[in-house]
């Protein structure tokens, strides 16, 4: 038997990707073996397709970092052949092959059921992104903040974490300020419930230690100067949630916004992040999500479009989140 997936490799140094057929004895050896039916396109799949950044730990690689489908066969007692599936992170698409192929093979600890009220495609409409914002989100309450603490900032707001925090926050009831370099995409911002609007240059520049308190809590995914200035503009006991990197590794910051205001700046890790929390923060998804929500926020693409879509995302070119129907060519 056959399938196909997209194929990363590096012979003789030369880094090549490529889509392409594998026979399922190619398959690493996996607890249970799933029929794929949705994948999605991540910054991080983007870095590991293109080969821009060293993402990709072993080859050959399938990337895919999760993906949704229906266990083929395997032999863990909690998943039995039929059952809807969902996975993310893990190392999927780094260290171990992932999501964007007909085929997969996993351990069973690592899989999730799909949400009763909610799709194979739904749960990849929201795939990792929108499973890190809720893990943003939630982080936040965890440190106190309500929607009565004051505005919430999102950064990288037009990118798939970025959407999907706008609409889990609006949802929740907080007042919502997006900060995106795209302002000109404001309507399809407001319509995810997003109330204020900043062009994200007012906070991607080097800025002061300490700058007006302009919001409570900020969630960002774009780390560099502008984690810098999101927490030097956090009110006194504020949470910020860093989750990204869009901007760059570093944090030219100040120690002022901490041991002068209270502020608390919280780290968000999607891969590695322990089962309870990963199961809570799909029950709220899957409480929260609706229709028009994911409709907004993602679109569909098949497994041709996958290599030149990704060097779109890292163009910064691509709104919201790609999904991936990996039987679609
Ligand atoms: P996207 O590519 O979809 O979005 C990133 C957004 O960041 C862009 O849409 C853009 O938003 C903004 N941006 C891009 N370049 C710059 C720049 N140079 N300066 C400032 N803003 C910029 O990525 P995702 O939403 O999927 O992921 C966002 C970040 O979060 C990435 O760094 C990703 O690696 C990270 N991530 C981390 C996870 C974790 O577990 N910690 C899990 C998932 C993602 P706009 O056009 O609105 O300005």
């Amino acid at each position: 038997m056959t399938f196909k997936a997209i194929y990363i490799d590096k012979a003789e140094d030369q880094y090549q990707c490529r889509l392409t057929e594998l026979q399922d004895s190619d398959l690493p050896a996996g607890e249970v073996t799933i029929d794929v039916e949705y994948s999605t396109l991540n910054y991080k799949d983007g870095l590991a397709i293109t080969g821009a950044s060293p993402v990709v730990r072993r080859f050959p690689m399938v990337p895919g970092i999760d993906f949704s489908g229906v266990v083929e066969s395997g032999q863990h007692p909690d998943f039995q052949p039929g059952q809807r599936v969902l996975i993310n992170g893990w190392g999927l698409g780094e260290k171990y092959w992932g999501g964007l192929a007909q085929k997969a093979t996993v351990p069973g600890k690592w899989l999730l059921p799909v949400p009763e009220n909610m799709s194979a495609y739904d749960v990849m409409a929201v795939g990792t992104a929108g499973y890190t914002a809720m893990l943003c989100v939630m982080a936040l309450e965890k440190y106190g903040i309500t929607p009565g603490s004051g505005p919430v900032l999102v950064t990288g707001a037009n990118g798939g974490v970025g959407s999907f925090a706008i609409a889990f926050l609006a949802k929740l009831g907080y007042h919502v300020v997006a900060s995106t370099g795209r302002t000109e995409e404001a309507e399809r911002l407001q319509k995810l419930g997003a109330q204020e609007i900043v062009d994200r240059q007012t906070l991607s520049e080097p800025g002061r230690p300490l700058g007006k308190e302009l919001w409570a809590a900020a969630i960002d995914t774009v780390g560099s100067h502008t984690l810098a200035n999101v927490c030097a503009s956090t009110i006194y006991g504020g949470v910020v949630a860093a989750c990204g990197l869009a901007q760059g590794m570093d944090l030219p910051a100040s120690v002022a916004p901490f041991i002068l205001r209270g502020v608390t700046l919280t780290g968000i890790d999607s891969v590695m992040c322990p089962m309870p929390l990963r199961q809570t923060a799909w029950e709220n998804i899957a409480r929260l999500t609706d229709r028009i929500m994911l409709d907004n926020i993602s679109m569909l693409i098949g497994m041709n479009d996958v290599i030149e879509t990704a060097q779109q995302l890292l163009d910064g070119k691509v709104k919201g989140r790609v999904v991936v129907d990996v039987n679609r060519f």
